[in-house]
């Protein structure tokens, strides 16, 4: 193994450093900009001195050329995915992350011919295993937010079993490999990992593919640390090891915000019953549907409204109308808040960051637990996109995908107005029974024209 001359190992102590504080800064709103940067900053380091640190490094052409390639679809992918796209993207890096990590592996494992211990051949293996499954996984994942399959659980026959057994042999191989490494058996470890991947996602139903996302993140964070080890690169098992601990973090949070054990959350599927679940189609239903001018009367004679955004808000891009519409309110003397359901949106703190974006006051923006209490003294809740996550099933459907997710409690209240275009379902692909309840209304349209009518009508009252 090469010495790494010291300035180089300052320089990525350096860019460890920016790490760590990248993170910090990330965990709030007021300082993520800059945590981001300095993120970008330690990773533009890292990659700088790998280049200036080895000046005789082989295939330097065919490493630029990848980074080239690499930078042409990345940057633009990045700057024009819009917002609400962003979970996608997000699972599409991590997938190619976890790839990379496992394609690293298996060079390592083809070049090696003897390796130095079985320490590093544990590692190698490792990362093949674990960033394989994070690859499919993550594709899954990005082809279910895209919706280019279906969001609901895939539920093959005995599926729970093909699982069990897939996992049973990737271990099974994965400890062969590391006894008596094989070119034939990597092959096979590959194979059965990247089947693997696939097998662990596609049960999973559209409410917790967050949570997914979460745990395929840490996944490729580990497998990034395993690499760094096998490589003998400090630098990556500091980063891997950074994003495989505040992903498991982020994972149990979400898990608990969700309200179930994340072994629920994965396999819980198999035992729910699909068929039982509404999924919006059949027999007509009656509905109360009202107009702009309706639901401006009903928010401008109210003492206390909530309003609870969700996913179509973002698509409709109407935080700075619902920002209007609630300035207006205000100075008429009605008390205002907004409802944040952790999983609102496609993202985790979608909601936060859309409303910050249009400056609503942080101190309006309630959690879930601080806001539940309030609904039953509420006249009118305003739900702006918004369904899964106030989806009754949650409590009362026990074959429904997001049954025991805690929901934002709005059937308490004493009126309800939805803001939506259709009766199509949310992202869980399930009926929403309070949709036909005696105290809802609907307001049909997108977010954005709806509310700009309500605006111009309570201007006018
Ligand atoms: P939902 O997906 O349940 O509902 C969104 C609603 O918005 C739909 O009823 C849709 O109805 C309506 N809508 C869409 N576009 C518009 C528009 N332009 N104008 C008006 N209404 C619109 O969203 P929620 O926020 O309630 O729930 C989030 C869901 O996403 C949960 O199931 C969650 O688990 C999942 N999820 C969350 C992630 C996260 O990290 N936050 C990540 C991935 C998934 P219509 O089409 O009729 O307009």
């Amino acid at each position: 193994m090469t010495l790494t001359p010291v300035w180089a190992q300052l320089a990525d102590l350096f860019a460890a450093v920016c790490f760590v504080l990248a993170l910090k800064g990330l965990s709030g709103p007021k300082t993520a900009r800059n945590g981001n940067m300095l993120g970008a900053i330690g990773a533009l380091v890292a990659v700088v001195v790998v280049f200036l640190a080895n000046p005789h490094m082989k295939h330097l052409w065919l490493i630029l050329i990848a980074i080239v390639i690499g930078i042409a679809i990345g940057y633009p992918a990045a700057r024009q995915v819009k917002m609400t796209q962003m979970p996608q993207l997000v699972a599409l890096f991590n997938g190619v992350g976890g790839g990379a990590a496992a394609l690293i592996s298996v060079i390592e494992f083809l070049g090696a011919g003897e390796f130095e211990s079985k320490g590093v051949l544990t590692a190698t293996v490792f990362t093949v295993v674990v960033g394989s499954v994070s690859f499919t996984g993550s594709i899954l994942t990005f082809l279910k937010l895209q919706e280019v399959i279906t969001t609901r659980p895939i539920l093959l026959p005995a599926g729970r079993f093909i699982t069990m057994l897939v996992a049973l042999l990737t271990l099974v191989a994965a400890v062969w490999l590391v006894v008596a490494p094989t070119t034939l058996l990597l092959v096979v470890l590959l194979a059965l990992s990247l089947l693997f991947g696939l097998l662990l996602v596609m049960p999973v139903g559209g409410a917790d593919v967050p949570i997914v996302i979460s745990l395929l993140n840490a996944f490729t964070g580990l497998s990034v640390a395993a690499s760094g080890y096998v490589l003998g690169n400090v630098l990556l098992i500091v980063a891997g090891t950074l994003v495989g601990a505040s992903g498991t973090l982020l994972t149990r949070e979400m898990a608990k915000a969700m309200g179930r054990p994340l072994t629920n959350t994965m396999f819980g599927a198999f035992t729910a019953t699909a068929a039982a679940v509404g999924t919006g189609g059949g027999e007509e239903r009656p509905i109360r549907s009202s107009t702009p001018q309706d639901v401006a009367i009903m928010l401008a004679y109210a003492s206390k409204v909530i309003i609870v955004p969700g996913y179509g808000l973002a698509v409709a891009q109407a935080q700075h109308t619902i920002r209007e519409l609630v300035d207006l309110l205000t100075d008429r003397g009605v008390q205002v808040d907004y409802a944040i359901h952790p999983v609102a949106g496609r993202m985790p703190g979608h909601m936060n960051v859309l409303l910050a974006e249009a400056n609503v006051p942080y101190e309006q923006l309630k959690e879930m637990d601080e806001i539940n209490p309030e609904f039953p003294s509420t006249e009118v809740v305003l739900v702006v996109g918004a369904n899964d996550v106030v989806n009754p099933a949650a409590k009362t459907e026990p074959s429904a995908p997001i049954y025991g997710m805690p929901i934002l409690d709005v059937g308490s209240a004493q009126q309800v107005v939805f803001l939506k275009r259709s009766m199509r379902p949310g992202f869980a692909g399930i009926e929403n029974e309070l949709l036909f309840d005696p105290k809802t209304t609907l307001l049909f349209g997108d977010a954005k024209d709806s509310l700009t009518k309500v605006v111009k009508d309570l201007e006018a009252l």
